[in-house]
């Protein structure tokens, strides 16, 4: 079944926005390209539409996702009563950029579980395959504009967020944005694939080492311990492992499997966790995380935290394959 689009909301949406002169973009930390593009294409198309108005698109800069666009910095101290546009994220400890930011209200599209953030307009639709597919939609149904390069920032956090399609996320929908965004743009989306997997010859290297040093328990649960030092020698970053472990999506012997990654700077643990079955977000949010429910993260400070991690992954993994049997 095709779910009918929500005109009235996207209409409400779009209203909220031509209100503000001064409106701020921010998504969660620790950007991945559905969070980074889905921003850009919002504010160009923004921009776009009311060239009188600031529109900027915030948070800390990801050297890898330069391709997608330029981050804006912002002047704290002249921003006042802005609206402020939350994407992809859930909870107010997760906008990146948010501190001393004035705001007036704050507009909230999202595709992650509802948690704290308190929107006078929220669209959160789990249902979506990402924060890109919604930006699309709001676009397409309203006197947004849109232009080649929103256009393309789109087609790529969605192929990214629904990893080119074959994730459970991926619905009738999907492809009917897709199409439409297509038809309206003819971008050249072949040639877009490069910006997204085109990695350094070191990185691959590095992906050899997870496969080559990934444990995996008698429960079908498959974890690695990934230290700063590792990180070195590969020439890679915290956020790298991230961007590697949906790489693991369809091998036989794995149910759920995580990446445990040093992160020196931040003085924690930062650790990213997949299913193919039990559902792990609620897992992570004992362990100061969240997410999705077969995609979700977490970060915690001592290694006996991820240890009770790891312990309660393969539980869950166990008790998953018994209900099944
Ligand atoms: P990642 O493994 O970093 O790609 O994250 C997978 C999903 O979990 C994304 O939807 C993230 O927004 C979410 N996530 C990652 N880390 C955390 C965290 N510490 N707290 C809450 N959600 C997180």
């Amino acid at each position: 079944m095709v779910k009918i689009i929500n005109k009235s909301l996207l209409n409400k949406i779009y209203h909220q926005i031509k209100k503000y002169d001064q409106i701020v973009i921010l998504r969660h930390v620790g950007a991945d390209p559905d969070a980074i593009c889905s921003s850009f294409a919002l504010r160009d198309a923004i921009r776009l539409t009311f060239p009188t108005k600031k529109v900027y698109a915030s948070g800390v800069g990801v050297a890898k996702f330069k391709k997608f666009g330029a981050l804006d910095k912002l002047d704290y101290e002249n921003i006042k009563d802005c609206l402020l546009i939350v994407l992809d994220v859930p909870n107010m400890s997760r906008i990146d950029g948010i501190d001393n930011l004035k705001y007036k209200e704050i507009l909230q599209i999202d595709h992650h579980p509802k948690l704290d953030i308190k929107a006078s307009i929220a669209w959160i639709d789990e249902s979506k395959s990402s924060t890109c597919q919604m930006v699309a939609e709001l676009i397409l149904n309203t006197k947004l504009v849109l232009d080649t390069k929103i256009a393309e920032n789109l087609f790529l956090g969605i192929v990214s967020d629904s990893e080119r399609f074959s994730l459970k996320n991926t619905t009738i929908e999907t492809f009917e944005t897709v199409i439409n965004l297509l038809k309206k743009s003819h971008i050249d989306f072949t040639n877009l694939y490069e910006k997204l997997y085109t990695r350094s010859f070191s990185e691959y290297k590095f992906i050899a080492y997870i496969t080559n040093n990934l444990v995996i328990d008698k429960n079908h649960f498959g974890y690695i311990k990934i230290s700063d030092e590792i990180l070195k020698e590969y020439g890679v970053d915290a956020s790298t492992p991230a961007n590697l472990i949906n790489n693991y999506n369809f091998i036989d012997e794995l149910l759920i499997w995580c990446f445990i990654t040093e992160d020196v700077k931040n003085n924690q643990y930062k650790i990213s966790i997949r299913s193919r079955g039990p559902i792990i977000n609620e897992i992570a949010s004992r362990y100061n995380g969240g997410g999705h429910k077969f995609a979700s993260g977490a970060k915690v400070k001592k290694m006996s935290d991820v240890d009770n991690l790891i312990k309660d992954l393969s539980k869950a993994c166990e008790e998953y394959e018994n209900r099944e049997n």
